[in-house]
């Protein structure tokens, strides 16, 4: 049965089985969520600067080169899924995608760019809580963001670059691969998300206090 789409005020017809209009339903495929849209590298780049200006900050803790093996250890996890598959032990494709975008990942990108774009989209979320509109939808972008690191994952449009579109893959290997990184990083994308904070609030309450001092001027 055709219905409207069930996102608020979007207008458009649902397609014959769904309950999104093939926008929104293309949205909840592709970003996680119906109302979803994709965070541009352009867009995390400030984020990115944050993790980079903590990690010149604190650059002889080891926090980094903890964060870069653990990386590392999802890669060689991936290798070892990659490796199962090729001598012919079944196995769960989705899970076989998702090792095979990380075996990518971990070839083209460093550990460092890898890790300060994961940290950065924890920076993001904490920021802005209605960016990212669900665990799901922050899953698909972190992905999304990770793969845009290589231009191994870009399909380009027949006519030259006016249009350049990351190759999807499934959503349930999407999810695999950031439950990966999320038990790898996560933890540490949490606590510098909460130092971000913690200096804003600093910083606000710095200038509540100079602002207070200078109504006391005589
Ligand atoms: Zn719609």
């Amino acid at each position: 049965m055709i219905r409207p789409c069930r996102v608020l005020g979007c207008g458009a017809h649902t397609t014959r089985y769904g309950t999104f209009c093939p926008t929104h339903k293309s949205n909840l495929r592709r970003h996680g969520h119906a109302e979803q849209t994709a965070v541009t590298k352009a867009e995390l780049a400030p984020f990115v600067a944050l993790v980079r200006k903590r990690i010149e900050k604190n650059a002889d803790n080891a926090t980094w080169a903890h964060s870069e093996a653990r990386w590392q250890t999802v890669v060689d996890h991936a290798r070892a899924i990659l490796g199962e598959a090729k001598r012919g032990v079944p196995g769960n494709r989705y899970e076989r995608t998702a090792a095979s975008e990380v075996v990518v990942l971990g070839e083209a990108v460093t550990p460092r760019a890898i890790t300060e774009t994961v940290f950065a989209m924890y920076l993001l979320q904490e920021h802005d809580l209605r960016r990212l509109r669900s665990d799901e939808a922050f899953r698909a972008q972190l992905i999304h963001r990770l793969r845009g690191l290589t231009e191994a994952n870009v399909d380009e449009w027949p006519g030259g670059r006016a249009k350049r579109l990351q190759r999807d893959i499934p959503p349930r290997a999407v999810l695999i691969m950031a439950q990966w990184i999320g038990e790898a990083l996560g933890g540490v994308g949490v606590h510098l998300a909460r130092l971000e904070a913690r200096d804003r609030e600093a910083r606000a309450a710095s200038a509540a206090g100079l602002a207070e001092a200078m109504r006391e001027l005589q």
